[in-house]
Parts: C-alpha cells; sequence; structure tokens
C-alpha cells in the first residue's frame, strides 16, 4: 500500500509540475521584446533574467512584444 501512495503522490506532483509549463504557451524576451512559442530554441538559450512567461498570445501583443521570425507565435 505504501509504494501505491508513493505513486499517487508522485502522478500529482507530475501532472502539477506539467500544468504549470503547460500553461505558459509563450515565453518573451524582455531585452529584445520578442516573444516565442515555449517550445523555440530562442528560449533556451535566453538569459533566465530576461525570460518573461505568458499564457496568451493577446498578452504578448498587449504588452508590446513582437512575435519571433523563426517560431512564428
Ligand atoms: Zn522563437
Amino acid at each position: 500500500m505504501k509504494k501505491f501512495f508513493a505513486a499517487v503522490v508522485t502522478i500529482i506532483f507530475v501532472t502539477t509540475a506539467f500544468a504549470t509549463v503547460l500553461a505558459s504557451n509563450y515565453v518573451g524576451n524582455a531585452n529584445t521584446r520578442r516573444f516565442h512559442y515555449a517550445s523555440c530554441r530562442s528560449v533556451n538559450k535566453m538569459n533566465p533574467s530576461n525570460k518573461v512567461y505568458m499564457n496568451t498570445r493577446e498578452e504578448a501583443i498587449n504588452a508590446g512584444y513582437i512575435p519571433c521570425k523563426r517560431c512564428k507565435p
């Protein structure tokens, strides 16, 4: 039974972590004022201090961000 509970707790934890990542579909760069899909390669190269997480495209546009030319969000 202990193993079962450990498995359930692990699944809940992983699901919550996934949901948090998926909720941020877009990542803006506060330095270049461009925004990307969270899966864009540029996001990995971005300085973590410049990252701005956004849930919607409108949110990014309204904040004055320009869509990335590579991932075309
Ligand atoms: Zn991009």
